[in-house]
């Protein structure tokens, strides 16, 4: 580990605080939690563990900055040249950036640099968006005008995840701030360091204060406080479906608006007539990019019996070059899994699989690292469907292959799981792979390609995978209210009641 120590990134700060109405804070009671890092799982930081008191703290700077409309009541250019300062400093701050999230993640340095320009992008995108918002009008000729007020609903709750956590808290900050919302932020306990940034970037591109809040802490503590707060009516939650469904039952006496992005066991279905080397590289990205901690990974690959055995050896024997590497070399592909906790969830089901599957690929430690949350690529095939390693979401870098002989059989293996995230389609028959889409039991499907997405799109899952859509006008939709005003331009129609005889 000598080698790595000299990679620690310089001037970190001293510990991580709060931000709320302009002013980083600690946690009323003084409490902390400790921050690891994945390479070495040493403490290297504490940040601010956050309670109900600091969250009503955040509520009420927020729910303040929203009644004095400075933000709320701005018109859309006005909001739109700061979302786009915003995107500039977050594109000039690109390699510290990546360099903090790198060291607190685990994520290989290229894929962070990556995260941070799509980061940039969602500001960017929501910020041309807002301006060019336009909404229903409806008319009855000589009767009626009936149109549409779009107005922010006020303080908005988001509770974010560990994976790719800059990139994913500017998914909810973009639109939620486009739209005029005020904000407080609880980001995930394992990877808190990236978050503070969003202050100073905020406070240099002009946001006024109390806009933005950000309340660290323990989910069951912090995250809960926020979810059960009685003046915020909206939280979008991305993380564990498990997590989801508990958020689901404590919001549901407020009756806030939800919007839920959750787990995924996503099927990548391989026909004999796909470009069978496409279909390779793009399921081997597909699972082991983001260290296989990626929502949308495609972790079960289908895969026709007449191209099986081809499939599953060249599958392994590129598997097997992937380069597992400390986070900072930017010759790695796969980094340091989070935290131990989840290094131990991930080598339990690489064990379980042992027992279920055929081990074609990895299966251990590389050799090396013999410390830290580093683990191989790790390939099964003969995976059958009743097998926890096809069921479960196991969120790292492993990935279960099964035969399939028919098409109907794809279909049902592809939608064999409580998930309904993603799926990718690789065959050249027009019909069947638009056909296969329609019947696939996912809130996104790729044909021919790996998950890139046009940020126009609706992001979000079906079943156990999620519950609303956000994306492009979905988040527009979320956060704000549709208020419909009526206009009559004649005869004032009812009956009249209560008429003099
Ligand atoms: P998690 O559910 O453990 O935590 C997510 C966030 O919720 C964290 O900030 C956590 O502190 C908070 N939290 C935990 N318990 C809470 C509670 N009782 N009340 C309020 N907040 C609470 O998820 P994770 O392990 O951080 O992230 C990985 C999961 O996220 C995976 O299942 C992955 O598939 C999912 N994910 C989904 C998407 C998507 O868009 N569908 C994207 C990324 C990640």
């Amino acid at each position: 580990m000598a080698q790595y120590e000299t990679h620690i990134p310089l001037d970190l700060p001293a510990k991580i605080q709060h931000y709320i109405d302009g002013a980083f804070v600690d946690s009323r009671d003084g409490e902390t939690f400790e921050v690891i890092n994945p390479v070495t799982n040493e403490t290297y930081i504490h940040a601010a563990a956050g309670q109900a008191a600091d969250v009503d703290t955040a509520v009420a700077a927020a729910s303040r900055a929203f009644a004095a409309g400075t933000w709320s009541s701005a018109l859309p250019r006005v909001r739109s040249r700061v979302l786009h300062k915003i995107a500039d400093i977050v594109e000039e701050r690109g390699a510290r950036l990546a360099e903090l999230e790198t060291f607190d993640t685990g994520l290989p340095i290229t894929q962070a640099r990556s995260q941070g320009k799509r980061a940039a992008e969602n500001f960017r995108f929501f910020a041309d968006l807002i301006v060019a918002q336009h909404d229903h009008a409806f008319k009855v000729p000589g009767q009626q005008a009936n149109y549409v007020n779009r107005k922010p609903i006020g303080v908005a709750g988001l509770i974010t995840p560990w994976n790719t956590p800059f990139m994913l808290e500017s998914w909810k900050l973009a639109p939620a701030l486009a739209t005029g919302n005020s904000v407080v932020l609880k980001p995930a306990e394992f990877t808190p360091l990236s978050a503070g940034l969003w202050a100073e970037i905020f406070e240099e591109a002009g946001l006024p204060t109390g806009v933005f809040n950000l309340v660290h802490g323990i989910g069951e503590q912090a995250g809960d406080a926020l979810v059960k707060h009685p003046d915020v009516p909206l939280i979008s939650f991305t993380g564990e479906s498990s997590t989801g469904q508990l958020i689901f039952a404590n919001a549901a006496p407020h009756l806030k608006g939800l919007s839920m992005e959750l787990g995924g066991k996503s099927p990548a279905i391989v026909f004999a007539d796909a470009d069978l080397e496409a279909a390779v590289n793009a399921t081997i990205f597909g699972v082991f990019s983001l260290n296989g901690e990626r929502c949308t990974a495609g972790s079960r690959i289908l895969v026709e019996r007449s191209i099986y055995d081809e499939f599953v050896d060249r599958y392994a024997a590129q598997a097997k070059r992937v380069k597992v590497g400390f986070p900072h070399d930017s010759d790695t592909e796969v980094g340091a899994l989070v935290h131990p906790e989840h290094f131990g969830k991930v080598s339990s089901y690489v064990e379980l699989g042992k027992t279920e599957a055929r081990l074609v690929a990895g299966g251990g430690r590389p050799e090396g690292f013999e410390t830290g949350n580093f683990i191989q690529p790790t390939v099964f095939a003969d995976v059958p469907p009743q097998a926890r390693i096809f069921q479960e979401e196991i969120f790292g870098p492993v990935v279960a292959i099964t035969p399939f002989d028919t098409e109907e059989e794809a279909l049902e293996l592809a939608n064999n799981t409580k998930y309904g995230l993603a799926a990718y389609v690789w065959t050249n028959d027009l019909k069947r792979s638009h056909n296969f889409a329609q019947a696939v039991e996912a809130g996104m499907v790729w044909l021919n390609s790996n998950n890139v997405r046009d940020l126009r799109t609706p992001f979000g899952g079906v079943k156990a995978s999620g519950l609303g859509h956000e994306g492009g006008y979905r988040s527009i939709d979320f956060y704000t209210d549709q208020q419909a005003v009526h206009i009559n331009l004649g005869e004032v129609h009812n009956p009249v009641f209560g008429k003099a005889d």
